[in-house]
Parts: C-alpha cells; structure tokens; sequence
C-alpha cells in the first residue's frame, strides 16, 4: 500500500518515491504527497519526474475501487516507468492549497449550520457547496458574517485517529448522511478545528481557520423540501 503523506502532513507539496505499478488506470508508487479525491474533494494534478529530468504531467488522483490503491492519472501518450524507478512527484500547490482553504471553509460551515449535512462537494474554479437539511434558509448576509467571524480567526486544527467502536460510541460526530467514514480498516481520522467543529474526515485542511480567509455567500437554493445548497467562494 502506498504510504499516505498528505494525512500526516498537508503542505507537503514535493517527495521522492518509487514505482510500484503501472495500471491501466495510472501509476501507483510506494508514497505520495496527491490526494485522491474523495469526501467532496477533487483529487490532486501534478507532475512526475523522472531520473533522466523528463517531467510528466499527472491529470487526477483517485482510489481504486476494487483495489483500493492510490492511481495517479498521468497525461496520454505519456512514457511508462518501469518498476522500482526512482521519481520525483510534486503537486500543483496552488491549487492544492485553494482545495484546502474551500475545504477548511466547510467545516466552518458545520460549525455554524448544526444540522444534518447532506452533500457538498469542492470545485476547481474556488466555488464549493454543501447541502443541509433546513427547513427555513438561512440568512444569507448573516451566515455570510459568521463565516468571516470563523475564517480570520485563529483556530488551530488537529487530526486524530479513532477506533471504528470508538466512533460508533459517539454518532454525533458524523454529520454527513450521505457518507458513512469508511469501516473496517479499524482506524477513522477526525478532523477537529479546536473547540469549533469536530467530525471524521480524510480531506486536506489547512492547519489554523485563519488561513481560510475572505469568503463570500453566493447563494442558497432549496433542493426539495428540506433540503438547502450553500455556495459559497473564496474571494
Ligand atoms: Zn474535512
């Protein structure tokens, strides 16, 4: 299994490692700074490089579904490492970071919005949205407010890892309906933005609130009876 270097640390954006396989999918490589998407996130691009300099882009990150192995997508007609071949892969951090900022946004969001969540999901133009279920909207300039409040505060996060009965022990934390945290490998991570919100999530965060910054409303719909969709950006 690939070693997950994104879990341990967020900003790491560059790391050295080797070629496990070449799938019909991608590449998979014994460690990896790329975030494969999932939870809302969109999964990390890139780039590759080989030992003789030549640099290969890589268009998306995701899990395979029956393997559960970390694929790095890698642009067509681009050259196959052979197994064991050293590289170095590196992220577009800025990108990455934007992800991260959005993601961070959202929780701050659950801080606010105590109710069940859902959907949501981050995309690459800076935009996200989350879904609860509200029977009233929100106001809009309101929420917009408290947001802010959250996002320029100094708010350090924190991950940590749970037992799967440790989190059946406690259902309050998982606030989203439509994503049950993953099972059976009998460790969940929760991400907690100290004393504001806590909940099991395997995304990228930014390590303290006030990273987030500037965010701005742009709307909310009611999609069905209780449902509401918040979008909302990073300006
Ligand atoms: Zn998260």
């Amino acid at each position: 299994m690939t070693e997950l270097l994104f879990h341990e640390d967020a900003y790491a954006r560059n790391c050295a490692a080797r070629v496990v396989a070449m799938t019909d999918d991608g590449l998979v490589v014994d460690r990896s700074v790329f975030y494969p998407r999932g939870g809302g996130q969109p999964g990390d691009t890139g780039w590759i490089t080989r030992e003789d300099g030549t640099r290969v882009a890589v268009a998306d990150t995701f899990r395979d579904r029956e393997t559960g192995r970390l694929v790095h997508r890698l642009e067509d007609d681009a050259p196959v490492p052979a197994i064991g071949e050293p590289l170095h892969l590196e992220i577009d951090w800025e990108r990455r970071y934007r992800l991260m900022r959005l993601h961070s946004a959202m929780h701050m969001m659950c801080a606010i919005i105590p109710e069940p969540v859902t959907g949501g999901n981050i995309r690459d133009n800076g935009s996200a949205r989350l879904e609860f279920d509200l029977p009233e909207p929100p106001d809009k300039a309101a929420l917009e407010a408290r947001l802010n409040e959250l996002t320029h505060q100094d708010i350090p996060m924190r991950a940590l890892w749970i037992t799967d009965a440790e989190l059946d022990a406690r259902p309050e934390l998982v606030r989203t309906l439509s994503v049950q945290p993953p099972r059976g490998a009998g460790r969940i991570r929760l991400v907690e933005f100290e004393g504001v919100d806590i909940q099991p999530c395997g995304g990228t965060h930014v390590a303290n609130a006030r990273e987030i910054g500037d965010i701005r409303i742009d709307s909310i719909k009611k999609k069905g009876r209780l449902n509401r969709r918040i979008t909302l950006s990073l300006v």
